[in-house]
Protein backbone atom coordinates (compact mmCIF):
# COMPACT_ATOMS: atom_id res chain seq x y z
CA UNK A 1 0.00 0.00 0.00
CA UNK A 2 1.38 3.76 -0.46
CA UNK A 3 1.52 6.51 1.92
CA UNK A 4 -0.55 9.68 1.19
CA UNK A 5 -0.77 12.90 3.04
CA UNK A 6 -1.99 16.78 2.60
CA UNK A 7 1.30 18.53 1.56
CA UNK A 8 -0.46 21.62 3.83
CA UNK A 9 -1.91 19.77 6.95
CA UNK A 10 0.58 16.85 6.35
CA UNK A 11 -2.37 14.62 7.59
CA UNK A 12 -2.70 10.95 6.12
CA UNK A 13 -5.32 11.51 3.62
CA UNK A 14 -7.89 9.19 2.86
CA UNK A 15 -6.91 6.18 0.47
CA UNK A 16 -8.71 6.82 -2.93
CA UNK A 17 -9.15 3.05 -3.34
CA UNK A 18 -11.57 3.33 -0.40
CA UNK A 19 -13.38 6.10 -1.74
CA UNK A 20 -13.78 4.48 -5.13
CA UNK A 21 -14.53 1.01 -3.26
CA UNK A 22 -17.39 3.00 -1.05
CA UNK A 23 -18.20 5.81 -3.81
CA UNK A 24 -18.49 3.34 -7.23
CA UNK A 25 -17.17 6.16 -9.10
CA UNK A 26 -13.84 7.97 -10.41
CA UNK A 27 -12.35 9.64 -7.64
CA UNK A 28 -9.71 12.52 -7.89
CA UNK A 29 -7.21 13.33 -5.80
CA UNK A 30 -6.94 16.41 -3.53
CA UNK A 31 -4.74 19.17 -4.97
CA UNK A 32 -1.36 19.45 -3.01
CA UNK A 33 -1.23 15.37 -2.38
CA UNK A 34 2.23 14.23 -1.27
CA UNK A 35 3.22 10.64 -1.95
CA UNK A 36 5.78 9.49 0.64
CA UNK A 37 8.00 6.51 -0.92
CA UNK A 38 9.16 3.50 1.19
CA UNK A 39 12.99 5.96 1.71
CA UNK A 40 10.82 8.67 3.22
CA UNK A 41 11.15 10.92 0.05
CA UNK A 42 8.22 13.12 -0.86
CA UNK A 43 7.17 13.73 -4.28
CA UNK A 44 4.13 16.05 -5.01
CA UNK A 45 1.15 14.22 -7.27
CA UNK A 46 -1.50 14.82 -8.90
CA UNK A 47 -3.92 11.46 -9.76
CA UNK A 48 -7.13 10.05 -10.06
CA UNK A 49 -8.70 6.10 -9.01
CA UNK A 50 -11.46 4.89 -11.13
CA UNK A 51 -13.51 1.56 -10.62
CA UNK A 52 -12.89 -1.68 -12.45
CA UNK A 53 -15.84 -3.82 -13.48
CA UNK A 54 -15.81 -7.42 -15.13
CA UNK A 55 -18.41 -8.21 -17.81
CA UNK A 56 -21.32 -8.11 -15.52
CA UNK A 57 -20.56 -4.65 -14.04
CA UNK A 58 -19.39 -6.06 -11.37
CA UNK A 59 -16.78 -4.05 -9.49
CA UNK A 60 -13.79 -6.43 -9.15
CA UNK A 61 -11.14 -3.70 -8.56
CA UNK A 62 -9.18 -0.34 -8.23
CA UNK A 63 -6.91 1.74 -10.70
CA UNK A 64 -4.97 4.26 -9.57
CA UNK A 65 -3.06 6.58 -12.22
CA UNK A 66 -0.46 8.53 -10.77
CA UNK A 67 2.33 11.14 -11.97
CA UNK A 68 4.62 13.21 -10.35
CA UNK A 69 3.80 17.37 -10.63
CA UNK A 70 7.12 18.54 -8.51
CA UNK A 71 8.54 19.86 -11.49
CA UNK A 72 5.46 21.54 -12.82
CA UNK A 73 4.29 22.85 -9.29
CA UNK A 74 8.25 24.18 -8.88
CA UNK A 75 7.47 26.34 -12.56
CA UNK A 76 4.36 27.25 -11.57
CA UNK A 77 6.15 28.89 -8.06
CA UNK A 78 8.39 30.29 -9.89
CA UNK A 79 5.91 32.00 -12.40
CA UNK A 80 4.11 33.34 -9.82
CA UNK A 81 7.26 34.47 -8.33
CA UNK A 82 8.80 36.46 -11.63
CA UNK A 83 5.74 37.89 -11.94
CA UNK A 84 6.04 39.49 -8.44
CA UNK A 85 9.42 40.33 -8.59
CA UNK A 86 12.09 42.47 -10.14
CA UNK A 87 14.12 40.17 -12.52
CA UNK A 88 17.41 42.67 -11.87
CA UNK A 89 17.30 42.71 -7.84
CA UNK A 90 14.61 39.76 -6.92
CA UNK A 91 13.32 42.93 -5.02
CA UNK A 92 9.18 42.73 -4.82
CA UNK A 93 8.14 44.91 -7.98
CA UNK A 94 4.89 47.14 -8.18
CA UNK A 95 2.48 44.23 -8.37
CA UNK A 96 3.56 42.86 -5.35
CA UNK A 97 4.10 45.64 -3.18
CA UNK A 98 0.61 47.13 -3.91
CA UNK A 99 -0.88 44.20 -2.00
CA UNK A 100 1.31 44.56 0.68
CA UNK A 101 0.44 48.57 0.91
CA UNK A 102 -3.50 47.00 0.80
CA UNK A 103 -2.14 44.94 3.47
CA UNK A 104 -0.10 47.59 5.52
CA UNK A 105 -3.21 49.85 5.41
CA UNK A 106 -5.84 46.58 7.03
CA UNK A 107 -3.32 46.24 9.65
CA UNK A 108 -2.71 49.83 10.54
CA UNK A 109 -6.74 50.73 10.26
CA UNK A 110 -6.98 47.34 12.75
CA UNK A 111 -4.16 48.92 14.96
CA UNK A 112 -4.58 52.60 15.09
CA UNK A 113 -0.81 52.29 13.38
CA UNK A 114 1.00 54.47 10.51
CA UNK A 115 2.18 53.03 7.23
CA UNK A 116 4.81 55.13 5.46
CA UNK A 117 6.35 55.10 2.29
CA UNK A 118 9.61 56.09 1.14
CA UNK A 119 9.90 56.57 -2.97
CA UNK A 120 13.26 57.07 -3.88
CA UNK A 121 15.27 58.10 -7.20
CA UNK A 122 18.85 57.77 -7.65
CA UNK A 123 20.60 60.84 -8.73
CA UNK A 124 22.20 61.02 -11.68
CA UNK A 125 21.98 57.42 -12.09
CA UNK A 126 21.19 58.35 -16.20
CA UNK A 127 24.78 59.67 -16.44
CA UNK A 128 26.32 56.16 -14.93
CA UNK A 129 24.51 54.07 -16.93
CA UNK A 130 25.28 56.02 -20.15
CA UNK A 131 29.28 56.85 -19.33
CA UNK A 132 30.17 53.31 -18.28
CA UNK A 133 27.56 50.81 -19.55
CA UNK A 134 24.25 49.10 -18.89
CA UNK A 135 26.47 46.17 -17.12
CA UNK A 136 27.84 48.64 -14.70
CA UNK A 137 24.65 50.27 -13.84
CA UNK A 138 23.05 47.09 -13.37
CA UNK A 139 25.70 46.21 -10.75
CA UNK A 140 25.19 49.17 -9.16
CA UNK A 141 21.60 48.56 -8.75
CA UNK A 142 22.04 45.72 -7.53
CA UNK A 143 24.35 47.39 -4.78
CA UNK A 144 21.96 49.56 -3.97
CA UNK A 145 19.47 46.70 -3.14
CA UNK A 146 21.82 45.07 -1.45
CA UNK A 147 22.10 48.93 1.00
CA UNK A 148 18.58 49.55 1.12
CA UNK A 149 17.60 45.52 2.24
CA UNK A 150 19.79 46.33 5.05
CA UNK A 151 18.54 49.71 6.16
CA UNK A 152 14.75 48.33 6.91
CA UNK A 153 13.76 45.66 9.20
CA UNK A 154 13.01 42.63 7.58
CA UNK A 155 9.36 43.51 7.83
CA UNK A 156 9.69 46.11 5.75
CA UNK A 157 9.34 45.71 2.10
CA UNK A 158 12.09 47.45 -0.10
CA UNK A 159 10.54 47.01 -3.57
CA UNK A 160 11.70 48.19 -7.20
CA UNK A 161 9.40 49.75 -9.50
CA UNK A 162 12.10 49.64 -12.69
CA UNK A 163 15.08 52.24 -13.90
CA UNK A 164 16.67 53.79 -11.09
CA UNK A 165 13.62 54.01 -8.57
CA UNK A 166 12.87 51.84 -5.10
CA UNK A 167 9.71 51.96 -3.34
CA UNK A 168 10.43 51.07 0.82
CA UNK A 169 6.87 50.11 2.69
CA UNK A 170 7.25 50.91 6.15
CA UNK A 171 4.77 48.83 8.20
CA UNK A 172 3.33 49.58 11.96
CA UNK A 173 5.61 53.15 12.25
CA UNK A 174 4.01 55.18 14.99
CA UNK A 175 4.95 58.69 14.27
CA UNK A 176 7.23 60.16 10.92
CA UNK A 177 9.88 59.59 12.72
CA UNK A 178 10.57 56.42 11.86
CA UNK A 179 10.31 56.89 8.46
CA UNK A 180 12.51 60.22 8.76
CA UNK A 181 15.40 57.47 10.98
CA UNK A 182 15.35 55.06 7.92
CA UNK A 183 15.41 57.80 5.46
CA UNK A 184 18.69 59.63 6.79
CA UNK A 185 19.78 56.08 7.37
CA UNK A 186 19.45 55.36 3.61
CA UNK A 187 20.61 58.75 2.49
CA UNK A 188 24.47 57.86 4.88
CA UNK A 189 24.53 54.11 3.56
CA UNK A 190 24.54 54.92 -0.09
CA UNK A 191 26.98 57.40 0.02
CA UNK A 192 29.24 55.09 0.70
CA UNK A 193 31.59 54.58 -2.37
CA UNK A 194 29.98 50.95 -4.25
CA UNK A 195 32.82 48.72 -5.47
CA UNK A 196 31.68 47.52 -8.80
CA UNK A 197 34.43 45.30 -10.86
CA UNK A 198 37.09 48.03 -10.39
CA UNK A 199 34.97 50.83 -10.22
CA UNK A 200 34.27 52.97 -6.80
CA UNK A 201 31.36 54.35 -7.85
CA UNK A 202 29.31 57.10 -5.86
CA UNK A 203 25.84 57.49 -6.25
CA UNK A 204 23.29 59.90 -4.06
CA UNK A 205 19.53 59.36 -4.04
CA UNK A 206 16.85 61.85 -3.21
CA UNK A 207 13.43 60.45 -1.31
CA UNK A 208 9.78 61.50 -1.15
CA UNK A 209 8.08 60.59 2.09
CA UNK A 210 3.83 59.93 2.03
CA UNK A 211 2.19 58.74 5.44
CA UNK A 212 -1.36 57.03 5.66
CA UNK A 213 -3.81 57.98 6.62
CA UNK A 214 -2.47 62.09 6.65
CA UNK A 215 -1.19 61.66 2.51
CA UNK A 216 -3.74 59.27 1.02
CA UNK A 217 -6.73 56.65 1.66
CA UNK A 218 -4.88 53.70 -0.95
CA UNK A 219 -1.42 52.80 -2.44
CA UNK A 220 -2.20 55.02 -5.36
CA UNK A 221 -2.86 58.22 -3.95
CA UNK A 222 0.16 57.72 -1.11
CA UNK A 223 2.53 56.25 -4.07
CA UNK A 224 1.77 59.49 -6.08
CA UNK A 225 2.47 61.66 -3.28
CA UNK A 226 5.32 60.24 -2.22
CA UNK A 227 6.65 60.61 -5.78
CA UNK A 228 5.72 64.49 -5.75
CA UNK A 229 7.71 64.91 -2.04
CA UNK A 230 10.83 63.22 -4.22
CA UNK A 231 10.69 65.69 -6.89
CA UNK A 232 11.01 68.04 -4.32
CA UNK A 233 13.79 66.69 -2.61
CA UNK A 234 15.20 66.56 -6.25
CA UNK A 235 14.87 70.30 -6.48
CA UNK A 236 16.41 70.68 -3.01
CA UNK A 237 19.59 70.07 -3.96
CA UNK A 238 19.44 65.77 -4.24
CA UNK A 239 20.70 63.57 -1.49
CA UNK A 240 17.90 64.78 0.81
CA UNK A 241 14.19 63.49 1.71
CA UNK A 242 11.18 65.20 1.60
CA UNK A 243 7.59 64.51 3.46
CA UNK A 244 4.85 65.45 1.47
CA UNK A 245 3.29 68.63 2.24
CA UNK A 246 -0.14 69.39 0.60
CA UNK A 247 0.88 72.55 -0.99
CA UNK A 248 3.43 70.04 -3.33
CA UNK A 249 0.05 69.20 -5.25
CA UNK A 250 -0.98 72.88 -5.43
CA UNK A 251 2.41 73.58 -6.96
CA UNK A 252 2.50 70.79 -8.67
CA UNK A 253 -0.27 71.56 -10.72
CA UNK A 254 0.64 75.14 -11.14
CA UNK A 255 4.07 73.73 -12.45
CA UNK A 256 1.58 72.08 -15.22
CA UNK A 257 -0.05 74.95 -15.81
CA UNK A 258 3.08 76.69 -17.19
CA UNK A 259 4.37 73.50 -18.89
CA UNK A 260 0.50 73.67 -20.69
CA UNK A 261 1.25 77.75 -21.40
CA UNK A 262 4.50 77.39 -22.66
CA UNK A 263 3.58 75.09 -25.25
CA UNK A 264 2.23 77.43 -26.73
CA UNK A 265 3.68 80.76 -25.69
CA UNK A 266 5.87 81.09 -29.35
CA UNK A 267 3.36 80.49 -31.05
CA UNK A 268 1.42 83.16 -29.04
CA UNK A 269 4.53 85.17 -29.36
CA UNK A 270 5.03 85.87 -26.08
CA UNK A 271 8.53 85.66 -25.72
CA UNK A 272 11.29 89.00 -25.72
CA UNK A 273 14.51 89.39 -25.40
CA UNK A 274 15.86 91.79 -22.50
CA UNK A 275 19.16 93.12 -23.50
CA UNK A 276 22.49 93.64 -20.77
CA UNK A 277 25.81 95.59 -21.92
CA UNK A 278 28.87 93.73 -20.70
CA UNK A 279 31.82 96.82 -19.99
CA UNK A 280 35.59 97.22 -20.12
CA UNK A 281 35.82 97.77 -16.56
CA UNK A 282 39.00 100.57 -17.10
CA UNK A 283 37.01 102.45 -19.85
CA UNK A 284 33.49 102.15 -19.42
CA UNK A 285 33.00 100.75 -22.92
CA UNK A 286 30.85 98.26 -24.00
CA UNK A 287 32.30 95.17 -25.32
CA UNK A 288 28.76 93.02 -26.01
CA UNK A 289 25.73 92.53 -24.90
CA UNK A 290 23.98 89.42 -23.20
CA UNK A 291 20.04 88.23 -23.96
CA UNK A 292 18.30 87.41 -21.27
CA UNK A 293 14.83 85.87 -22.23
CA UNK A 294 11.88 86.93 -20.89
CA UNK A 295 7.99 85.70 -21.32
CA UNK A 296 4.70 88.15 -21.06
CA UNK A 297 2.29 85.93 -19.83
CA UNK A 298 -1.18 87.16 -20.48
CA UNK A 299 -2.24 86.32 -17.13
CA UNK A 300 0.50 86.34 -14.87
CA UNK A 301 3.14 89.10 -16.34
CA UNK A 302 6.53 89.63 -17.35
CA UNK A 303 8.12 85.80 -16.15
CA UNK A 304 11.89 85.76 -15.35
CA UNK A 305 13.60 82.83 -16.75
CA UNK A 306 13.84 80.92 -13.02
CA UNK A 307 10.12 80.75 -13.27
CA UNK A 308 10.32 78.66 -16.32
CA UNK A 309 13.30 78.02 -17.88
CA UNK A 310 13.66 74.43 -16.00
CA UNK A 311 10.09 73.64 -16.62
CA UNK A 312 10.82 74.13 -20.12
CA UNK A 313 13.79 72.05 -19.14
CA UNK A 314 12.03 69.21 -18.07
CA UNK A 315 9.64 69.10 -20.76
CA UNK A 316 12.32 69.23 -23.93
CA UNK A 317 10.43 72.27 -24.49
CA UNK A 318 13.70 74.56 -23.99
CA UNK A 319 14.78 73.15 -27.70
CA UNK A 320 12.00 75.23 -29.87
CA UNK A 321 12.61 78.15 -27.58
CA UNK A 322 15.93 78.43 -27.75
CA UNK A 323 16.05 77.96 -31.28
CA UNK A 324 13.65 81.35 -31.12
CA UNK A 325 16.25 82.75 -29.28
CA UNK A 326 18.99 82.44 -31.06
CA UNK A 327 17.47 83.53 -34.27
CA UNK A 328 15.99 86.67 -32.67
CA UNK A 329 19.17 87.44 -31.10
CA UNK A 330 20.97 86.90 -34.45
CA UNK A 331 18.34 88.70 -36.70
CA UNK A 332 18.73 91.79 -34.13
CA UNK A 333 22.14 91.97 -34.07
CA UNK A 334 22.42 91.48 -37.72
CA UNK A 335 20.02 94.68 -38.17
CA UNK A 336 22.03 96.87 -35.42
CA UNK A 337 24.88 95.91 -37.80
CA UNK A 338 23.54 96.98 -41.09
CA UNK A 339 22.33 100.28 -39.10
CA UNK A 340 26.05 100.71 -38.56
CA UNK A 341 26.00 100.48 -34.56
CA UNK A 342 28.88 100.01 -33.60
CA UNK A 343 30.43 96.49 -33.57
CA UNK A 344 29.77 94.06 -30.77
CA UNK A 345 29.02 90.57 -29.56
CA UNK A 346 25.73 89.15 -28.73
CA UNK A 347 25.73 86.40 -26.52
CA UNK A 348 22.90 83.63 -26.04
CA UNK A 349 22.62 81.59 -22.86
CA UNK A 350 22.11 77.78 -24.11
CA UNK A 351 20.94 75.55 -21.57
CA UNK A 352 21.53 71.38 -20.80
CA UNK A 353 18.94 69.76 -23.29
CA UNK A 354 19.87 72.48 -26.41
CA UNK A 355 23.19 72.02 -25.95
CA UNK A 356 23.66 68.02 -25.68
CA UNK A 357 20.76 67.80 -28.87
CA UNK A 358 22.30 65.86 -31.54
CA UNK A 359 21.09 69.05 -33.99
CA UNK A 360 22.30 71.76 -32.04
CA UNK A 361 25.99 72.57 -33.68
CA UNK A 362 23.58 72.10 -37.13
CA UNK A 363 21.03 74.54 -35.74
CA UNK A 364 23.36 77.05 -35.15
CA UNK A 365 24.90 77.00 -38.26
CA UNK A 366 21.70 76.91 -40.49
CA UNK A 367 20.51 80.19 -38.09
CA UNK A 368 23.95 82.06 -38.69
CA UNK A 369 23.25 81.60 -42.30
CA UNK A 370 19.92 82.49 -42.74
CA UNK A 371 20.70 85.44 -40.66
CA UNK A 372 23.42 86.09 -41.96
CA UNK A 373 25.44 87.40 -38.84
CA UNK A 374 28.70 86.72 -39.18
CA UNK A 375 29.82 84.65 -36.71
CA UNK A 376 32.45 86.36 -35.10
CA UNK A 377 29.50 88.32 -33.88
CA UNK A 378 27.85 85.37 -31.88
CA UNK A 379 28.60 84.25 -28.31
CA UNK A 380 27.26 81.24 -26.16
CA UNK A 381 26.99 81.00 -22.68
CA UNK A 382 27.27 77.38 -21.48
CA UNK A 383 27.23 77.30 -17.80
CA UNK A 384 30.23 75.03 -15.92
CA UNK A 385 28.16 72.01 -14.59
CA UNK A 386 26.32 71.72 -17.61
CA UNK A 387 29.97 71.47 -19.66
CA UNK A 388 31.35 69.07 -16.47
CA UNK A 389 28.20 66.69 -17.22
CA UNK A 390 29.94 65.07 -19.73
CA UNK A 391 33.03 66.61 -20.22
CA UNK A 392 33.88 64.47 -23.26
CA UNK A 393 31.25 65.46 -24.97
CA UNK A 394 31.19 68.85 -24.26
CA UNK A 395 34.46 68.96 -25.46
CA UNK A 396 33.52 67.77 -29.18
CA UNK A 397 30.46 69.95 -29.00
CA UNK A 398 32.75 72.99 -28.23
CA UNK A 399 35.23 72.42 -31.13
CA UNK A 400 32.88 72.33 -33.59
CA UNK A 401 31.15 75.42 -32.38
CA UNK A 402 34.49 76.82 -32.55
CA UNK A 403 35.65 75.75 -35.77
CA UNK A 404 32.14 77.76 -37.31
CA UNK A 405 34.20 80.52 -35.68
CA UNK A 406 31.91 81.79 -32.19
CA UNK A 407 32.87 82.89 -28.95
CA UNK A 408 32.26 80.66 -25.99
CA UNK A 409 32.14 81.61 -22.74
CA UNK A 410 31.73 79.26 -19.44
CA UNK A 411 28.95 80.59 -17.86
CA UNK A 412 28.29 80.75 -14.01
CA UNK A 413 31.57 79.82 -13.27
CA UNK A 414 33.01 78.46 -9.70
CA UNK A 415 29.94 76.37 -9.38
CA UNK A 416 30.59 73.87 -11.65
CA UNK A 417 33.90 72.00 -10.07
CA UNK A 418 35.38 71.91 -13.36
CA UNK A 419 38.69 69.96 -12.95
CA UNK A 420 41.39 72.05 -14.23
CA UNK A 421 42.77 69.62 -16.96
CA UNK A 422 39.08 69.90 -19.08
CA UNK A 423 39.94 73.40 -18.69
CA UNK A 424 42.61 73.43 -20.05
CA UNK A 425 41.04 70.89 -23.20
CA UNK A 426 37.80 73.27 -23.83
CA UNK A 427 38.51 75.40 -26.38
CA UNK A 428 36.71 78.42 -24.76
CA UNK A 429 37.52 82.34 -24.98
CA UNK A 430 35.45 83.64 -21.42
CA UNK A 431 35.18 82.67 -18.11
CA UNK A 432 32.31 84.44 -16.38
CA UNK A 433 32.52 84.61 -12.48
CA UNK A 434 29.29 83.15 -11.43
CA UNK A 435 28.00 86.28 -9.06
CA UNK A 436 27.08 84.66 -5.62
CA UNK A 437 31.05 85.37 -5.68
CA UNK A 438 30.92 88.75 -6.39
CA UNK A 439 28.66 89.34 -4.33
CA UNK A 440 30.65 87.92 -1.11
CA UNK A 441 33.39 90.12 -2.42
CA UNK A 442 32.78 92.39 0.64
CA UNK A 443 32.14 89.42 3.35
CA UNK A 444 34.45 88.74 5.92
CA UNK A 445 34.43 85.22 4.81
CA UNK A 446 35.36 85.37 2.07
CA UNK A 447 36.44 88.86 1.06
CA UNK A 448 37.13 87.82 -2.68
CA UNK A 449 39.75 84.92 -2.32
CA UNK A 450 37.78 82.96 -4.82
CA UNK A 451 36.95 85.67 -7.09
CA UNK A 452 40.62 87.03 -6.66
CA UNK A 453 41.54 82.78 -7.64
CA UNK A 454 39.34 82.47 -10.66
CA UNK A 455 40.58 85.99 -12.13
CA UNK A 456 44.62 84.76 -11.72
CA UNK A 457 43.57 81.32 -13.08
CA UNK A 458 41.72 82.86 -16.43
CA UNK A 459 44.57 85.40 -16.90
CA UNK A 460 47.12 82.46 -16.62
CA UNK A 461 44.86 79.95 -18.98
CA UNK A 462 45.18 83.23 -21.42
CA UNK A 463 41.07 83.80 -21.21
CA UNK A 464 39.25 86.91 -20.98
CA UNK A 465 37.67 87.02 -17.35
CA UNK A 466 34.38 88.87 -16.70
CA UNK A 467 32.41 89.21 -13.47
CA UNK A 468 28.61 89.52 -13.67
CA UNK A 469 26.21 90.80 -10.99
CA UNK A 470 28.20 93.92 -10.42
CA UNK A 471 25.88 95.86 -7.83
CA UNK A 472 28.37 98.27 -6.57
CA UNK A 473 31.53 100.82 -6.42
CA UNK A 474 33.04 98.63 -3.72
CA UNK A 475 32.80 95.45 -6.05
CA UNK A 476 34.12 97.19 -8.96
CA UNK A 477 36.91 98.91 -7.19
CA UNK A 478 37.92 95.51 -5.92
CA UNK A 479 37.64 93.61 -9.58
CA UNK A 480 39.88 96.25 -10.98
CA UNK A 481 42.03 96.07 -8.47
CA UNK A 482 42.53 91.98 -9.44
CA UNK A 483 42.79 93.02 -13.37
CA UNK A 484 39.47 91.57 -14.15
CA UNK A 485 38.93 93.53 -17.48
CA UNK A 486 35.10 93.15 -17.78
CA UNK A 487 32.01 93.12 -15.87
CA UNK A 488 28.26 92.83 -16.06
CA UNK A 489 25.81 94.42 -13.43
CA UNK A 490 23.28 96.59 -12.28
CA UNK A 491 25.91 98.44 -11.09
CA UNK A 492 26.00 99.41 -15.07
CA UNK A 493 22.83 98.64 -16.37
CA UNK A 494 19.58 96.30 -15.87
CA UNK A 495 18.77 93.99 -19.09
CA UNK A 496 16.71 96.69 -21.26
CA UNK A 497 14.42 95.85 -24.65
CA UNK A 498 16.17 96.64 -27.61
CA UNK A 499 15.09 99.96 -28.18
CA UNK A 500 16.07 101.58 -25.18
CA UNK A 501 19.72 99.20 -25.52
CA UNK A 502 20.35 100.54 -28.90
CA UNK A 503 19.66 103.90 -27.31
CA UNK A 504 21.82 104.28 -24.32
CA UNK A 505 24.34 101.48 -25.95
CA UNK A 506 24.78 101.54 -29.67
CA UNK A 507 24.62 105.22 -30.63
CA UNK A 508 25.43 105.28 -34.23
CA UNK A 509 29.05 105.03 -35.28
CA UNK A 510 29.69 108.81 -37.52
CA UNK A 511 33.75 108.45 -37.53
P1 LIG B 1 22.83 84.04 -16.31
O1 LIG B 1 23.13 83.70 -17.71
O2 LIG B 1 23.92 83.85 -15.32
O3 LIG B 1 22.33 85.54 -16.34
C1 LIG B 1 22.55 86.48 -15.33
C2 LIG B 1 21.32 86.73 -14.53
O4 LIG B 1 21.62 87.67 -13.50
C3 LIG B 1 20.18 87.38 -15.30
O5 LIG B 1 18.98 86.97 -14.70
C4 LIG B 1 20.40 88.86 -15.04
O6 LIG B 1 19.23 89.62 -15.22
C5 LIG B 1 20.81 88.82 -13.61
N1 LIG B 1 21.64 89.98 -13.24
C6 LIG B 1 22.34 90.80 -14.05
N2 LIG B 1 23.00 91.73 -13.33
C7 LIG B 1 22.69 91.50 -12.03
C8 LIG B 1 23.07 92.13 -10.80
O7 LIG B 1 23.83 93.10 -10.73
N3 LIG B 1 22.57 91.61 -9.65
C9 LIG B 1 21.76 90.54 -9.65
N4 LIG B 1 21.30 90.08 -8.50
N5 LIG B 1 21.38 89.90 -10.80
C10 LIG B 1 21.85 90.40 -11.97
P2 LIG B 1 17.78 86.41 -15.53
O8 LIG B 1 17.55 87.22 -16.76
O9 LIG B 1 16.65 86.23 -14.59
O10 LIG B 1 18.32 85.00 -16.00
C11 LIG B 1 18.61 84.00 -15.10
C12 LIG B 1 19.21 82.82 -15.77
O11 LIG B 1 18.31 82.23 -16.69
C13 LIG B 1 20.42 83.18 -16.61
O12 LIG B 1 21.56 83.23 -15.79
C14 LIG B 1 20.47 82.05 -17.59
O13 LIG B 1 21.12 80.94 -17.03
C15 LIG B 1 19.00 81.71 -17.77
N6 LIG B 1 18.54 82.30 -19.04
C16 LIG B 1 18.22 83.59 -19.31
N7 LIG B 1 17.86 83.73 -20.60
C17 LIG B 1 17.97 82.50 -21.16
C18 LIG B 1 17.76 81.98 -22.48
O14 LIG B 1 17.44 82.69 -23.44
N8 LIG B 1 17.96 80.66 -22.67
C19 LIG B 1 18.36 79.85 -21.66
N9 LIG B 1 18.56 78.56 -21.93
N10 LIG B 1 18.58 80.29 -20.42
C20 LIG B 1 18.39 81.61 -20.17
MG1 LIG C 1 24.57 84.03 -18.93
MG1 LIG D 1 25.63 83.53 -14.89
Amino acid sequence: MFQIIDGATRQPIINPVDLVLQSNKTMGLAQDTVLVRRDGSEIEIADSASPIYDWDSKLTGVVVVFHDVSVAKAMSMKMTHLAQHDFLTNLPNRVLLNDRIAQAIASANRYGTQVALLFLDLDNFKHINDSLGHATGDKLLQSVTKRLSSSVRNTDTVSRQGGDEFIILLEDSKTGKTAALTAEKILEELTLPHIIGKCQLHITTSIGISVYPQNGSDAEELLKNADTAMYHAKENGRNNYQFFENEMNTRAVQRLQIEADLRVALEKKQFVLHYQPKINLDNNQITGVECLLRWQHDERGEMLPEQFVAIAEESGLIVPIGRWVLREACKQAKKWLDESKPIIIIAVNISAKEFLHKDFVENVRAILIESQLPSSHLELEITESVLMRDAQSSTAILHQLKQIGIQLTVDDFGTGYSSLSYLQQFPIDVLKIDQSFVHQIASASDEGVIVSAIISMGNSLKLRVIAEGIENKMQLDFLKSRHCIEGQGYFFSPALIATAFAATYLKTNVS
